[in-house]
């Protein structure tokens, strides 16, 4: 299967001018006035470093990973508009199970595509020969795997992801923004496959999510087409600069990681002694099924706030891991409200 649409394939990537300079007049810049306590290191007047270069320098270390197979953006979000502006033509097949992370279902209507949602099975575990099966009768033009996956936390191990890699051509976008908090990233396949891609963020495990910063890693082949649909200076200096220092301190978010982890675990264990239906989950968020009406409504009367859901999903909810007080704080509010149900 052709992945690349032909317009794209022959667009020239915009090139900044990037050459060495004792004088500056090529882009239109102003001066610093504002900010001069900040702006010489940041440099708030100039244009961002249009490829993200340092940041993406620090991501390779992090990952391991040659910083000419990332591309870094605003968010995951613009990462997965994107492969949809670069990859998707009117009337193509987007594949995912459902539940999942709405913005595919939302980025295919902008783009045009068909969106086909496979049910996950009963506790919301998704079986990937029935995914491949699809694949194979629909032969979709990208497919979407989150892992782990948001709202349900559920966690597909790398022999399935691999098993569906090696049986279809479709483009697989692997959406790991929480793969910090479970295990099992796809990052160190990207060579092994033409048809991979890896997303991933700053926003959870890194808890940086004010700054939107993303980033992509794939084959070279893959990240020279998406570097043609990038917009020129896709993310800002101040962005680029945190995210930096952050990546440089990654043991902090190591350490963050493991506290996750360890309040998922307590959180969990409390929502299962209550009459509700709790999910395990990958993530730093549980999704739990209750059958009180309104529950989310009923506890942001008590100033706490969850995600509910609609439709098929009626009656789920689902809770960020927050620290310890959030927690006790959000179990108190929750046996109060079911207490009341049953009394
Ligand atoms: N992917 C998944 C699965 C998400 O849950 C989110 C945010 N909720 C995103 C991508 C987007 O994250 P961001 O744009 O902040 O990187």
């Amino acid at each position: 299967m052709k992945l690349v649409k032909e317009n794209i394939e022959n667009i020239n990537k915009y090139e900044p001018n990037k050459k060495p300079y004792r004088i500056k007049l090529d882009a239109n810049e102003g001066k610093n006035i504002f900010f001069s306590d900040i702006g010489d290191e940041l440099k708030l007047n100039l244009y961002p470093d249009g490829d993200s270069s340092l940041l993406r320098d620090e991501i390779g270390k992090y990952l391991n990973v040659d910083p000419n197979n990332i591309v870094a953006g605003n968010g995951s979000s613009e990462m997965i508009e994107l492969v949809m502006k670069a990859f998707i033509d009117k009337g193509d097949i987007i594949l995912s199970f459902i539940p999942t992370f709405s913005m595919y279902h939302i980025f295919s209507q902008i783009y045009s595509a068909k969106f086909i949602g496979i049910n996950s099975n009963e506790n919301f575990v998704q079986d990937v020969d029935v995914l491949i099966e699809e694949a194979k009768n629909i032969k979709p033009k990208i497919i979407f795997i989150c892992n782990p996956n948001n709202p349900t936390g559920y966690l597909m191990n790398k022999y399935e992801i691999k098993k569906l890699l090696n049986s279809t051509d479709s483009l697989v976008v692997v959406d790991e923004a929480y793969i910090e908090f479970a295990q099992g990233s796809m990052v160190e396949c990207i060579s092994q496959y033409e048809n991979l891609i890896v997303l991933r963020t700053l926003s959870k495990a890194f808890g940086l999510a004010a700054i939107r910063v993303g980033y992509m890693i794939s084959n070279k082949h893959i990240i020279d087409i998406i570097n043609k649909v990038k917009s020129p200076y896709n993310l800002n200096s101040i962005s680029q600069y945190v995210g930096v220092k952050a990546l440089r301190e990654k043991e902090k978010m190591f350490q963050y990681v493991e506290e996750v982890k360890k309040e998922r675990k307590y959180l969990y264990n409390k929502l299962k002694k209550l009459p509700i239906e709790v999910y395990p989950s990958n993530g730093n968020f549980i999704f739990f099924k209750s059958e009180v009406s309104k529950l989310d409504e009923k506890l942001n009367e008590k100033g706490i706030l969850i995600r509910s859901f609609s439709k098929d999903l009626e009656n789920h909810y689902r809770v960020t891991v927050g620290n310890r007080w959030e927690n006790e704080e959000f179990i108190k509010s929750l046996k109060e409200i079911l207490e009341n149900e049953n009394s």
